[in-house]
């Protein structure tokens, strides 16, 4: 078991080259769920690199190690979390909230496949993913919500997907449980929009990250020929938006849910 650790860095809120609109608030913290792989790793390192304090909650304490040792610019304070049981997600955002200070953002990023057409779906793979994807998401923004409401702002990007909006052929779990997390997103931007808080979803089509290379070639290259733009995402694609989402200029949007997919869902 990894305990938490924090690694000392240059103080939040490093001078970057941004103007100061674009500028994440000083001294306040970001938890990322899944922060440790893929997706979760390319926000956690953009955040970094301007200097913004980060809490990586992920199962993988492999990667939560290899995180903590690099000399990443900034602050990280790792945890080995299951986001699927609520009790561990509500002490992990306190011990960051006490390691890093005021939280200003959520960014949830943990999220697993278990692919099997509907027919050959056990109850056990339609649990598992369901529990991680969508009641994962949900215990860490109720948990960070509860936080951010006393401070009257902050903002939280959740990860979906497009297949939470088309479905997925083989993912009646996943897609379920994507299309779960916008139907959550939508009702927390309404009800935390009296707090300042902003909540928006990002859907992503195929992205290259540990989790798309286990399905192999063809998938990625069926997903090209879906995109008008030939091409499939990068983690950093993903990353820059929900730095976007972030930041104190997207102050006015909430419950949106972008797709940043380079067309794939609208298909060639
Ligand atoms: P990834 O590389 O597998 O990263 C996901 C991270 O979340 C891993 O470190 C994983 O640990 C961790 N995680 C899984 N279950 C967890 C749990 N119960 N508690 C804590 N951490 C857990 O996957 P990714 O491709 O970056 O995906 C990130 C998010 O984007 C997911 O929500 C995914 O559904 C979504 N997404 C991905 C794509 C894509 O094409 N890659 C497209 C649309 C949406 P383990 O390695 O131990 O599982």
């Amino acid at each position: 078991m990894v305990g938490p650790t924090t690694t000392p860095g240059p103080a939040a809120g490093t001078p970057s080259s941004r103007p100061p609109s674009y500028q994440l608030p000083p001294n306040k913290a970001i938890i990322v769920t899944g922060g440790a792989s893929g997706i979760g790793l390319a926000v956690t390192q953009l955040l970094l690199s301007e200097g913004a304090s980060v809490a990586v909650l992920d199962r993988d304490e492999a990667a939560l190690g290899r995180l903590a040792a690099t000399q990443t610019p900034g602050r990280v304070h790792t945890q080995s979390v299951n986001v699927a049981d609520p009790k561990a997600v509500e002490s992990a955002v306190d011990r960051a909230a006490k390691e890093l200070g005021p939280l200003w953002g959520l960014v949830t990023c943990a999220g697993i496949v278990r692919d099997k057409t509907l027919l050959k779906m056990s109850d056990e793979d339609w649990r598992a993913v369901v529990d991680v994807n969508l009641s994962g998401t949900f215990y860490a923004l109720r948990s960070a919500a509860h936080r951010l409401k006393d401070q009257k702002e902050g903002r939280i990007v959740a990860i979906a997907s497009i297949v939470g909006l088309r479905g997925g052929f083989g993912q009646a779990n996943y897609a379920a449980s994507k299309a779960g997390v916008i139907g959550l997103v939508e009702t927390a931007a309404r009800e935390l929009g009296r707090f300042g808080i902003t909540v928006n979803a990002i859907a992503p089509g195929f992205v290259r990250t540990p989790m798309t290379a286990a399905y192999g070639e063809t998938l990625e290259e069926a997903c090209k020929a879906e995109s008008p733009m030939g091409t499939v995402c990068e983690p950093s694609d993903i990353a820059r938006t929900v730095r976007y989402l972030l930041a104190p200029e997207a102050s006015h949007i909430t419950g949106v849910v972008l797709r940043v997919d380079g067309g794939q869902a609208i298909g060639a």
